[in-house]
């Protein structure tokens, strides 16, 4: 998805007149488009904003800057702009103020900090001497992104278009903060879909990946996810469809007919797992337990003959047991993934997990997630695929 958001900021920025850059060194503006869904990502990127001190205009922008808010400014001055995930078409707008040096006070752009009077650089008013001050914007208060900023054409690979497809996550699993970030759940509208699609594939574009936290979930009036597949499957120029994450608690067989039977979608699908008890599953508030999620599993590949299986988990989470641990390396040794993305718990603060307690120690934390990862490498070496090491 941020993968995605930062081609969609390189458009918008392109369009206004921007060159984007691959050399650091020679950039005026560093933009930073971040996760933050475990802590590890959010500390490299407070060490690299760190390493650029001086000359750059630096913007924070995606899930840290709606997370940190003005707060962002604090934590490391050098920040000129901060930018939720929400607010990103205003970028191009933000930088002609910052390079004209106007004075950030003005309502239209956040301005001065709302709720932190504690920053003595920042501008109160609109009367501020504008040299006075240090420069400083934020916008975090949108709910929702304008389509015309998914039209501007730009995608970093030549024959791959990845689109957004749905925004944001109604879903609440308890250790996750996007909902806290990126907000509700929202569709987009079939018609804007089909045409960003149209147009990528006119300019080049042969393959394509559906995005969303929940792409199974998808609805647009009468017309829901798998209709959604069927109608891009038809477009001539495509060669290769395929779509990233799917919920089990949103998975129909449907769903895995549509996998089966539209020519041009890839034959695998990648199905969140987290844990394989059902305590913790409960306490996740995932909407499943492990014996729904067999069954769905045993439906696929009944259905997908010979379609690959793909998942995450998380190991750790607050008040696992080495029992429920060991129900996890169990389902996970039954179900024989062709590849899996083992994450150790990361608390959040924002989130209901926090709450939670015992947190494991570090030492338990990182023997679980060894332990998994050895066990799953075996079997994807023996698929003959490769396990996906999400170290952190
Ligand atoms: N919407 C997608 C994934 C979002 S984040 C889905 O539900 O599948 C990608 C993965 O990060 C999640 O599936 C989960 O395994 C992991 N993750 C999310 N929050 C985490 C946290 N606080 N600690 C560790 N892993 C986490
Ligand atoms: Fe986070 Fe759960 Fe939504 Fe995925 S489905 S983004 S893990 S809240």
């Amino acid at each position: 998805m941020n993968v995605r958001d930062s081609e969609v900021i390189c458009g918008l920025l392109q369009r206004s007149g921007y060159k984007i850059s691959d050399d650091d060194k020679q950039a005026d503006i560093i933009i930073f488009n971040t996760c933050s869904v475990r802590k590890h990502a959010e500390d490299r990127v407070w060490s690299l904003i760190g390493s650029y001190k001086g000359s750059k205009i630096i913007g924070l922008v995606g899930c840290m800057a709606q997370n940190y808010k003005d707060k962002a400014f604090q934590r490391d001055a050098n920040i000129s702009f901060v930018v939720g995930p929400q607010d990103i078409e205003k970028i191009p707008e933000i930088l002609k103020r910052l390079s004209k040096n106007e004075i950030a006070s003005s309502p239209a752009f956040g301005g001065a900090p709302r709720n932190d009077t504690s920053l003595p650089s920042a501008p109160r008013n609109d009367t501020a001497i504008p040299f006075l001050f240090e420069r400083k914007i934020w916008e975090t208060d949108s709910s929702s992104r304008p389509e015309e900023i998914y039209h501007t054409g730009f995608y970093q690979e030549k024959d791959h278009g990845q689109v957004v497809i749905s925004e944001g996550c109604s879903n609440f699993c308890s250790y996750c903060v996007v909902p806290y970030v990126r907000g509700a759940l929202r569709h987009r509208k079939q018609e804007s879909i089909l045409k960003e699609i149209r147009q990528a594939i006119d300019q080049g574009v042969t393959r394509i990946t559906l995005l969303g936290q929940n792409v199974n979930a998808y609805r647009d009036n009468q017309v829901n996810f798998t209709n959604l597949l069927e109608q891009i499957n038809q477009f001539d120029g495509l060669k290769e469809l395929d779509f990233f994450t799917s919920h089990p608690k949103d998975a129909t067989a449907d769903l895995f007919k549509a996998i089966r039977d539209l020519d041009k979608l890839a034959k695998r699908l990648h199905l969140p797992l987290q844990s394989g008890s059902d305590r913790i599953l409960k306490l996740m508030n995932r909407g499943y337990a492990a014996k729904e999620y067999l069954a769905l599993i045993d439906s696929y590949r009944k259905i997908v003959k010979d379609g690959s299986l793909t998942t995450d988990v998380i190991v750790g989470f607050p008040s696992e047991t080495d029992e429920e641990f060991k129900k996890t390396c169990d389902l996970v040794s039954k179900v024989k993934f062709n590849s899996a993305y083992i994450f150790k718990y990361s608390a959040r603060a924002q989130t209901e997990a926090v709450k939670i307690g015992p947190e494991l120690s570090r030492q338990d934390l990182e023997g679980r997630h060894k332990k998994l990862l050895d066990l799953q490498r075996g079997i994807s070496n023996k698929l003959g695929n490769r396990c996906k090491n999400a170290k952190k």
